[in-house]
């Protein structure tokens, strides 16, 4: 049964080794339900090494995790947490071949949204975000924007608590990360789920999260909320606080 209270994700010693390669070095942290939390670290620091861990993806070399209360390591509890998470992986994984549409519908059956509630759900969906005409079109016409949009929208479709999204908007012009940013506070602001994210765009965390980890070479050098990390390291932004705490300020 889930033991919820306000921690909705709780990692806790977590290790994962690749052979000699230690990615994720004894890492531990909370994520409060409703929080905007921001994994910040740079490439290879292991951030999509615990994402997938976190969505059952990849079993941990050790460690524990709980989402919504259920347990990481207990086999049964696995399909619960899928279906707490809503991801968004940073490789576009959308069908090119398929329409927007079909996509989400197929998306919609996979993930057992009631037969009943599909249409209107997508319906919906694609309207918040602007993309209910082009829904019959093949997604390899669309713009790397456009997909994101879609991908969003796919990750919410099965109603989870809470939705990673890995690098949302790298590649993207500053328009659309503009839009998507302003989408994933409305969508935590107004229905409630908890985000957890990575970027490298610090300045746009800055704006978004309230809570932070950063990391490197797998494991946390900081964590709190944004004005802890900045008076950590006795700066003003986020920018220079990361830089700091992970050294490469003095590099
Ligand atoms: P990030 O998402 O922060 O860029 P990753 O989790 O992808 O970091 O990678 C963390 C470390 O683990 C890196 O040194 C990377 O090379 C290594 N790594 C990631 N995936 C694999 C894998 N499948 N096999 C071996 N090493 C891996």
């Amino acid at each position: 049964m889930s033991d919820k209270n306000s921690k909705i994700i709780k990692v806790e010693d977590l290790v994962k080794k690749y052979g000699d390669v230690t990615a994720v070095n004894n890492i531990s942290f909370t994520i409060d339900e409703g929080d905007i939390f921001a994994f910040l670290g740079p490439n290879g620091a292991g951030k999509s090494t615990a994402i997938k861990i976190l969505t059952t993806v990849l079993q941990p070399t050790s460690g524990r995790i709980k989402v919504d209360g259920y347990d990481a390591a207990v086999e049964k509890e696995k399909h619960k947490i899928r279906k707490a998470i809503g991801v968004i992986f940073q490789d576009h994984t959308l069908d090119n071949e398929l329409t927007a549409y079909e996509n989400l519908y197929y998306h919609s059956v996979l993930y057992k949204v009631p037969k009943e509630e599909r249409k209107e759900r997508i319906e919906t969906m694609l309207n918040n975000i602007g993309l209910w005409k082009s829904r019959n079109n093949i997604i390899k016409t669309f713009s790397g924007g456009m997909k994101r949009r879609v991908e969003i929208i796919r990750g919410l479709l099965h109603y989870p608590k809470i939705l990673i999204l890995d690098e949302p908007t790298s590649g993207l012009d500053a328009q659309t990360r503009y839009f998507l940013w302003n989408h994933i506070q409305k969508i935590n602001q107004e229905d409630k789920i908890t985000i957890f994210l990575t970027t490298h765009n610090l300045e746009e965390a800055e704006k978004v999260a309230r809570n932070i980890a950063i990391i490197d070479n797998g494991q946390i050098l900081a964590s709190g909320n944004l004005e802890q990390i900045k008076e950590k390291a006795n700066t003003a932004s986020l920018e220079k606080a990361f830089l700091e705490i992970t050294g490469y300020a003095l590099r």
